[in-house]
């Protein structure tokens, strides 16, 4: 069993804990982990930090230097408390930013780089649709609106203590409603990934049950 061989991918919904999966099972397989959904947000926060409109991010998006580094990506000499971004206008704006050409294009060239070296687990929205359509294994995961609402919920109440269950619903609502319209990388399954619906299964069903799907297929790999 070597993963280190090839990518797995993690696309899906707002809340379904594509997230938190995908570290959990990067760290359990031995494997590395690449949050795509944190570089739109680290775009995001850099775009609002410096106050810029569309035209200044699109001149300045360049200066972002990405460093994968110990399991993490980040941003060379930008510096941030890891709640920015988590805050609700970081979430709005890096949907927002993520439907344009100019983002994605950078985006999505620096993941493609990053991921040829093999052996990650990555999540996002795109990932076994356009970033790596030859990863090995796809996953698809789903979850009712308001089942992420009441998760994402229980899981920031205690950090931002103002924020109210239906504004976190209509906040996941709109922004599964962009990524699956936008015209580039739309949010929809690849046609060879599995898809788990989670919205009635507890994080360890469905951490379980990916884990079980990766390993049966490695397993029949070996065994071909
Ligand atoms: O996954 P997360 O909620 O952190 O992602 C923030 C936003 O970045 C998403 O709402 C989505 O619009 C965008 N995104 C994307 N493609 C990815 C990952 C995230 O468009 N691969």
């Amino acid at each position: 069993m070597n993963f280190n061989n090839y990518n797995i991918a993690i696309d899906g919904y707002a809340a379904t804990g594509k997230s938190t999966l995908a570290l959990a099972l990067s760290l359990d397989l031995k494997m590395k982990f690449l949050n795509t959904g944190k570089m739109y947000r680290l775009v995001a926060l850099f775009s609002n930090r410096n106050n810029y409109d569309q035209e200044s991010l699109k001149r300045n998006l360049r200066k972002l230097k990405f460093r994968y580094q110990n399991n993490k990506i980040d941003i060379k000499n930008f510096s941030y408390d890891p709640l920015e971004l988590e805050l609700q206008e970081i979430s709005d704006l890096s949907s927002k930013l993520s439907q344009l050409q100019f983002v994605r294009d950078y985006l999505t060239k620096i993941q493609k780089k990053i991921l040829r070296r093999k052996g990650f687990v990555v999540e996002g929205r795109d990932i076994g649709t356009v970033v790596i359509p030859d990863a090995k294994i796809k996953f698809f995961l789903t979850v009712s609106d308001e089942e992420g609402a009441k998760r994402r919920f229980l899981e920031i109440k205690n950090k931002f203590k103002n924020l109210k269950y239906d504004e976190i619903l209509l906040k996941i609502k709109e922004r599964n409603e962009n990524d699956k319209n936008r015209k580039l990388a739309p949010l929809i399954p690849a046609k060879d990934a599995i898809k788990i619906d989670t919205t009635n299964k507890s994080y360890d069903q469905v951490f379980n049950l990916i884990k079980a799907k990766i390993l049966e297929i490695d397993k029949n790999d070996e065994s071909a």
